[in-house]
């Protein structure tokens, strides 16, 4: 069986996109799970050394009611398969409380994480970079996920933790 990487974070900071990248498809519903069009959507990576299945989430909006509880359930069952948990933030809206949330229920759960900061491209990278160092996981990839810049270093910050 493959290694699972799920993808984390908030609505619209870049996912479905980095996924859509990481598995090479336009389509983020190819290997859709039947279910909730919020369920998760599965595909496969095959960019680096050795293959890995990424799992695209809904966004954690911080709701815990209606849709968004379900979301974030579904949320759960992917970082409980998976191997490595991207965390993916939004570098042009900064850190924001709800990152930090959902960063403090993901390091209960155990699994390595690491912090995939999207939307670099325009930005000085260093400095967004510098701000997201304050979640205090060590390792912090920039990306620019509709660019497809970035992607190298995820994988290559990936592998070793599968
Ligand atoms: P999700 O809700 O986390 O799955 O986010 P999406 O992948 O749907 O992206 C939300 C929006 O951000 C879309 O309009 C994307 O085109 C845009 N987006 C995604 N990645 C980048 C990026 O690297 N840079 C910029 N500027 N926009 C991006
Ligand atoms: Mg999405």
């Amino acid at each position: 069986m493959l290694p699972v990487v799920a993808l984390v974070g908030r609505p619209n900071v870049g996912k479905s996109t980095l996924f859509n990248v990481l598995t090479r498809t336009r389509d983020a519903l190819v290997a859709n799970q039947p279910g909730l069009t919020r369920d998760r959507h599965y595909g496969i990576c095959r960019l680096g050394s050795r293959p890995f299945v990424v799992v695209d989430t809904g966004g954690l909006s911080g709701d815990d009611e209606g849709i968004d509880a379900l979301t974030a359930k579904q949320v759960q069952l992917a970082v409980d398969e998976a191997a490595v948990v991207v965390f993916v933030t939004d570098a042009r809206a900064g850190l924001t409380a709800l990152d930090r949330d959902i960063l403090a229920d993901l390091r209960k759960r155990g699994k390595p994480l690491l912090v995939g900061v999207n939307k670099t491209d325009g930005l000085d990278e260093a400095g967004s970079l510098a701000e997201f160092a304050a979640l205090g996981i060590s390792t912090l990839v920039p990306l620019a996920a509709s660019h497809g810049r970035g992607v190298d270093g995820l994988i290559e910050a990936i592998e070793p933790q599968l």
